[in-house]
């Protein structure tokens, strides 16, 4: 599957202008889990055995987009964990859009879905088996 061409861009501009400051090392991509907690159970995954309390650890919306726009990562992945399982995804991926509209994914058991709209990922967390 290609790049979109606006995605592509956006990405190029960003290695470019770390380029021209003369940085040899950047986060391209941001994998932000705001949640360990997963309705799966697949063999070998490390994240549901750790303890209920790791488990039932939300990040806060402050958190999560503060980390975003501390990594500054022109990619930014929501993962888990399932991340349909944290209620306050839907203001997560609006705050992520906000800044980065063509460069936001949500990983759900283990499926990427590109372009989320805000809408949808309320949706789709109403719809999950929300803890
Ligand atoms: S979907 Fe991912 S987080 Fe969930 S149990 Fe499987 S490997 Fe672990």
């Amino acid at each position: 599957m290609g790049i979109p061409l606006t995605q592509a861009l956006s990405i190029g501009t960003y290695v470019l202008g770390q380029h021209l400051r003369g940085r040899k090392r950047y986060p391209l991509v941001l994998m932000l889990e705001p949640l360990f907690r997963c309705n799966l159970a697949c063999a070998g995954c490390g994240k549901i055995d750790y303890p209920e309390k790791i488990l039932n650890q939300r990040l806060s919306v402050d958190d999560a987009l503060g980390a975003i726009d501390e990594c500054g990562a022109p990619v930014v992945v929501l993962a888990g964990g399932e991340p349909l399982l944290h209620k306050e995804l839907p203001e997560i991926v609006t705050g992520a859009l906000a800044k980065w509209p063509d460069d936001l994914a949500v990983a759900v058991e283990g499926e990427e879905l590109t372009d989320p709209s805000e809408e949808d990922v309320r949706r789709w967390v109403l719809e999950s088996d929300a803890a």
